[in-house]
């Protein structure tokens, strides 16, 4: 029988804003509304699904409630609520609060985005003393309701009263030990009735006022927490770290369900399952349950579930049924679905529904079989994959030929090995991870309140808890390594050991896992770089075939530009030459170059390093033929080159001390014979020895010699400080007052590519000159340019097809991209330098001091030397790209700062009309997929 309810409540008013969607009318494509999991609630309860009855409340009541906490929930919500529990009373035809029949709740969090164990969820709302023995007396069972009694006290007194958790486990284990249960399942209704009344006791006790008894009571309070947890600690956390914008998210929904349970016996199991495997992305059934047990034991780790295809001999009917949900699941929302079901005494429920989170190996599979199997377009195959997933597939396994045994085994729940320090809590893992330490967060089963320590962690390691535990979850979704329920190793936080076997293992100890197999091994293990796997380059192809955008990379050496050739760059946008000039067999000679007094003495070091530069790009240039390779002359200050003014000066009063040192050491043996004229013995000649080679250091003048050279490089360190070096005396500057250096180099290029194409290679150079403000300078490097290709033709007898331009990193160059076109063939936007100038920011000071509180305080969304700044220095390119053109409409313009990798700004490069991104290599596949997604998305983009 139904309990009589008083509706105090306020009437809504016409004008007043409906917060409440019942699952049969809520619009399932509205998840900024109802978030995703209301809204696939919705959804699926439209298309004909097994979805308990329910209905969600919406995000606008989350952002009204939190705008003002203290004035309560929005009115007329409470009104709302009501009349929607009357139509799940009449759903259920079971009453909530009914002491014979009664109808219990979940009340479940979701945001537009999903936030996986970020937010709150609170089961088996509704019992108290006298609803407790209605639920006893419907299941027939005394025990499984003195459980869920007892759970239910536990979630809402740890969310809704906020009771930590360790207050409810001291309990809970001491009657366990008392009664010598190995297991929860072990407990008896006695001794779970046991349990929940010192559970009350200690709610009442640390909250000073007694468990609420009434349904409706502990429904609003419910609802407050789970809106309340939308601002908690770790939600908060997790949307920093992943950047979820209010434009994305803004507040969670609620969801209030009616309970179906699966642990009313034999014929009832609960399960987590992916359509797919998200590990591997393979076509395969993938999942896990329990008979007899609640959603959170499986997600938990509390008992170990088995893997969803045992269900096909355990219960054939509804692993058929099973199938089939996951069947119409996928045909309707296109996509992997990762669901939870319920059995209940035979019947199927589906729980929830949600886009299934992989690792990018998984996401690249699916995108090209889902293609195949005609389930999605090559389109959608690729909007599906985010870009920056592509990383992962980068990251090292552990090398097949190392032979060392691994020292346990765990579930492989996350690919990828990572290696690092033992950490035994979240906090400690953050703090090491902040002072650049590798650690790896080792945990009997981690929680949502671990998420700080996944941040910093290279990996997870846990020994509790299947692939659907949080840790396997949480992990897959970062794309880190973690290994899983490794049974063989007993973790001991307390004590802050784990012990493998006889090993004992201690915090700060090396240990290395693998993901993708489940295995731990002691120490440090040797990794090799992963390969392509052919669905990648499918997917990776398809992109090129779409974007417009072409992909160059960043490269200064063979090998740097090998790999990125592996990784489909289609030229170099940006070889930085000082990077040559420094390598141990140049610098000597390029020190020479900088200390040289007069021309004469300049050019006899660079005609030394000619050659040599010559080599290193005909190496490159063979290497990318037939593809483009753009040739920065040099960028940086000279005197990056020599010593520091410190490092001189210790080494001069070092060689100074050296001296008297030498003189009285030369002296010792002589003064030891005066005091000790009887002794004898291997001192003595072993200092005579000594001193015989002193001696002959005094008399050859070496060290001072090296003195003077070492007095001459400091006159020079000093006359080339700069107050502010990167706005000094670098790049094109430098062709001014020393244009020999250029003018080497520039050969060097020339030389180069005449012997590649005599050699037979096709190739496509390009000078590119750095920090160009004004078109004159560039004029005066373009002359040496002219000169230089008549004298390397005349001499090779070819003719060098090659390109000249300049980079954009200077504000006004920007401004006069009109004139500068004139001279130049390409533009290549410098945005490191080009984000520094607009900003009037060192980027090493704002990093350093004030660039993180700006983005903490809202003042900036992102770090502009990392996420391009659109609205700023966008307006810059995209005005330099119009009046380049306007000059020469078939000006070629590129992007070569770390912009250039970054899916964003990518997205803005393709918007402006540039011709090319230039990345590092392992951003190449990167920047490939997102230029094709920026094709795709192009009618959508407003950077404005
Ligand atoms: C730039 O400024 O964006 C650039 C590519 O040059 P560098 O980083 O070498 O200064
Ligand atoms: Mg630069």
């Amino acid at each position: 029988m139904k309990q009589q309810r008083p509706a105090p409540e306020m009437q809504p008013s016409a004008a007043e804003a409906k917060y409440v969607y019942a699952f049969s009318e809520g619009d399932g494509k509205n998840k900024k509304l109802l978030g995703g999991k209301g809204a696939n609630l919705c959804e699926m309860t439209q298309i004909g699904l097994n979805v308990p009855p329910g209905f969600v409340i919406t995000t606008e009541a989350c952002l009204s409630y939190l705008a003002d906490r203290d004035k309560g929930l929005p009115p007329g919500l409470m009104h709302e609520v009501r009349q929607h529990m009357a139509q799940l009373e009449k759903a259920t035809g079971k009453g909530f609060g009914s002491k014979t029949n009664p109808l219990l709740v979940s009340v479940r969090s979701g945001s537009a985005l999903s936030m996986p164990g970020m937010m709150d969820t609170i089961l088996n709302l509704g019992l108290n003393q006298a609803t407790l023995n209605g639920l006893a007396a419907q299941s027939s069972n005394q025990r499984f309701a003195w459980d869920s009694y007892r759970r239910f006290i536990q979630l809402f007194g740890k969310i809704a009263l906020g009771v930590p958790d360790e207050e409810f486990d001291q309990h809970f284990s001491a009657v366990k030990k008392r009664v010598g249960a190995k297991d929860d399942v072990h407990l008896s209704a006695t001794d779970l009735k046991e349990i929940a009344n010192l559970f009350l006791q200690q709610i009442h006790k640390h909250t000073g006022r007694p468990f609420p008894e009434d349904p409706y009571d502990q429904l609003e309070i419910a609802i407050k927490a789970v809106f309340n947890s939308w601002m908690g600690k770790r939600a908060v956390d997790y949307r920093r770290e992943f950047k979820i914008t209010r434009a994305m998210a803004n507040g969670t929904a609620v969801n209030v369900v009616a309970m179906v349970f699966g642990n009313l016996g034999d014929d009832s199991a609960t399960g987590v399952a992916f359509t797919r495997n998200p590990a591997t992305g393979e076509n395969d059934f993938y999942g896990e349950y329990l008979v007899n047990a609640q959603g959170e034991d499986v997600v938990a780790g509390i008992r170990t579930p088995k893997p969803v295809h045992d269900m096909a001999k355990e219960m054939p009917e509804m692993y058929r049924q099973l199938e089939e949900l996951r069947s119409k699941l996928e045909t309707h929302y296109r996509e992997v679905q990762d669901f939870e079901f319920t059995i209940e005494n035979g019947t199927l429920y589906c729980l929830q529904t949600r886009n299934g989170k992989m690792n990018a190996a998984a996401k690249v599979r699916t995108s090209v079989e889902m293609e195949r199997e005609g389930l999605i377009t090559r389109e959608q195959a690729l909007l599906r994959i985010d870009p920056e997933l592509l990383e992962q597939l980068l990251y090292p396994s552990i090398d097949p030929t190392h032979e060392g045994e691994s020292a346990a085994q765990g579930i492989a729940a996350s690919p990828g090995a990572a290696c690092g320090k033992i950490v035994f809590d979240a906090d400690r893992a953050e703090s090491a991870g902040r002072l650049g330490e590798r650690v790896i967060l080792v945990r009997e089963e981690t929680k949502p309140e671990d998420i700080h320590g996944f941040f910093a962690a290279q990996g997870i390691l846990t020994s509790r808890g299947g692939k659907t535990s949080h840790a396997a979850v949480v992990a897959r979704g970062m794309g880190k390594p973690c290994v899983a329920g490794a049974e063989g190793i007993n973790v001991d936080t307390r004590a802050r050991a784990a012990y493998v076997g006889s090993h004992v293992l201690h915090e700060g100890d090396t240990i290395t896992i693998d993901g993708t197999t489940g295995n731990v091994y002691l120490g440090e293990v040797p990794t090799v770089e992963p390969d392509f796997s052919a669905e990648l380059e499918t997917v990776l192809s398809w992109a090129d075939e779409i974007a417009r955008l072409q992909v160059m990379t960043n490269a200064d050496t063979p090998e740097d530009s090998a790999r990125a050739l592996k990784y489909g760059a289609m030229g170099i946008g940006l070889c930085r030459t000082e990077r040559m000039f420094n390598a141990p067999d140049r610098l000597p000679i390029v020190v020479d170059m900088i200390l040289a007094d007069t021309p004469e003495q300049r050019q006899a070091a660079l005609d030394r390093l000619r050659p040599i530069q010559r080599a290193d790009f005909k190496e490159i240039f063979k290497v990318m033929s037939p593809r483009p390779v753009t040739v920065r002359l040099l960028d940086p200050p000279i005197h990056e080159f020599l010593p520091t003014e410190q490092a001189l000066v210790d080494e001069i009063a070092h060689l100074r001390n050296l001296r008297g040192t030498v003189k009285e050491m030369v002296d010792l043996s002589d003064t030891l014979r005066l005091i000790d004229p009887d002794h004898r013995g291997d001192t003595f000649e072993s200092l005579d020895k000594l001193q015989a080679i002193l001696s002959k250091l005094q008399k050859s003048g070496l060290d001072e010699k090296l003195l003077k050279q070492k007095q001459s490089v400091l006159r020079k360190v000093r006359t080339l400080h700069e107050i502010n070096p990167m706005l000094g005396h670098r790049g094109v500057r430098l062709a001014i007052t020393y244009p020999e250096i250029y003018c080497m180099q520039i050969q060097a290029v020339l030389e180069a590519a005449a012997e590649c194409i005599k050699e037979g290679f096709e190739i496509h150079p390009e000078i590119m000159v750095p920090q160009v403000c004004t078109a004159q300078e560039l004029k005066f490097v373009h002359k040496f340019v002219d000169e230089i290709v008549l004298e390397v033709e005349r001499t090779y007898k070819v003719k060098v097809p090659f390109h000249f331009g300049t980079m954009i990193e200077v504000v006004r160059a920007c401004m006069r991209a009109g004139k500068l076109a004139e001279y130049a063939e390409f533009f290549s936007f410098g945005t490191n330098d080009l984000s520094q100038a607009t900003f009037s920011f060192s980027r090493e000071d704002a990093e350093n001091k004030f660039l993180p509180l700006y983005n903490k305080m809202g003042i900036l969304q992102d770090n502009p030397f990392e996420v391009l700044d659109v609205k700023g220095m966008g307006r810059l390119m995209e005005i330099s790209v119009q009046w380049g053109r306007k000059t020469r409409p078939d000006l070629v313009v590129g992007i070569c700062g770390e912009h250039g990798g970054h899916p964003e700004s990518i997205r803005f490069c393709h918007h402006i009309g540039l011709n090319y991104v230039s990345c590092s290599a392992p951003r190449v596949p990167i920047a490939r997929l997102s230029a094709a997604r920026a094709k795709l998305l192009e009618s959508e983009y407003q950077p404005y």
